[in-house]
């Protein structure tokens, strides 16, 4: 079955726009204000003591700002920062001119770190613990082995799975804090500032209108603004009302709970075709034409954070907010036992 990619126009992540709305300080921060406290007691004492950070590990899904507070952190400590990525890194001699590239007390930020292969993963403990590499000169009967001070570095690594993280891996980060989606009220204020920065008129309805259907996620609250303001330049005066948010979501298909078109699909398929559940994922991917995988990775986190599914070790269901959703009534078999409320996970 063809691989569908499901990212609606406007959630294609936009580089230059993360890096121009991307909060330069951790004070600019919004929210996560554990993780923040946390973060500047270790900087603060980094700088008293003249050492490098502990290496820091930030789990969380996509968005949630892994990578901001990866650029800030370096920021804070007044050093430099080097940028890779796990999957990019395919054997240990990728990343040895990132590691001789250090400076005393820099970072270098390794995203997707769970996606490193085994062996760079193992040639970065001891670069690690105790800020050494062996290099590896020549070839046959002729190698020698150098052995390598590094300069004393932060690795700070992101990884939107932490689970896959191998033991050893994990164990070698002093901080590991994991990023919590957003509030309703944090993500306004995200896209009220941002609003600012770019230079939009956004009317206060129109902001809570936009963070709503933000699935708790900056960066998609920021291309909901982005979108909502290219559609209020072309369509009208360039100010985001609200009637202009709403038009602008619904033309791309986002509604008030900040499902996408895929996302209604996916409910529809399983209440209409599959009565509501259980159903295995892979008669509802085929049902649907879409892989199983892109269904498990991309649709269901956030319908199952919203209530509008549970996933049983019978299958799939639908919950009652599901039907109310759609606005589809709920079967009678399901309401007298035979269906919806037989749905409670065995596990
Ligand atoms: P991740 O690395 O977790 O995928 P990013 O750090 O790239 O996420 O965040 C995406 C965008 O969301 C950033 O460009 C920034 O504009 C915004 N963002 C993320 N976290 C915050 C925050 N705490 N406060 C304000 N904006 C944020």
């Amino acid at each position: 079955m063809v691989r569908e990619s499901i990212v609606t126009p406007e959630e294609q992540p936009s580089e230059e726009h993360d890096i121009a709305l991307r909060p330069k300080r951790i004070a600019d921060m919004v929210g996560q204000r554990e993780v923040i406290e946390v973060l500047q007691i270790a900087i603060d004492a980094a700088r008293k003591r003249d050492e490098p950070l502990g290496h820091i590990l930030f789990d969380g899904p996509p968005g949630l700002g892994k990578t901001t507070f990866a650029t800030c952190i370096p920021r804070e400590m007044g050093v430099s920062v080097q940028m890779a990525s796990g999957p990019a890194l395919k054997a240990p001699k990728d990343i040895v001119p990132y590691l001789t590239n250090l400076e005393d007390r820099s970072v270098l930020f390794i995203d997707e770190i769970h996606r490193l292969p085994k062996a760079v993963e193992e040639y970065l403990y001891t670069a690690m613990e105790d800020f050494r590499i062996d290099i590896v000169l020549g070839e046959g009967v002729s190698a020698r082995t150098l052995n390598l001070q590094l300069k004393p570095f932060t690795l700070i690594g992101a990884t939107t799975r932490a689970g896959m993280l191998s033991g050893p891996m994990r164990d070698r980060f002093q901080i590991r804090e994991h990023l919590g989606f957003y509030s309703l009220q944090e993500l306004t204020e995200i896209l009220n500032r941002n609003a600012e920065k770019l230079d939009v008129e956004v009317e206060p309805i129109a902001a809570s209108e936009l963070s709503r259907r933000a699935r708790g996620t900056p960066r998609v609250a920021n291309n909901r603004l982005l979108w909502a303001r290219d559609y209020a330049l072309s369509k009208v005066d360039g100010i985001v009302t609200d009637q202009v948010a709403q038009d602008a979501m619904q033309m791309i298909g986002i509604d008030e709970l900040g499902l996408d078109r895929q996302d209604r699909r996916y409910l529809s398929t399983l209440i209409r075709v599959f009565s509501g559940g259980p159903a295995g994922i892979e008669a509802i991917a085929h049902t649907m034409n879409v892989s199983a995988d892109t269904l498990v990775d991309e649709v269901e986190p956030f319908l199952l954070r919203s209530e509008l599914m549970i996933r049983s070790s019978r299958g799939r269901c639908a919950t009652p907010l599901a039907f109310q959703h759609l606005k589809l009534d709920i079967p009678s078999t399901a309401l007298s036992g035979g269906g919806l409320f037989d749905q409670i996970p065995d596990a």
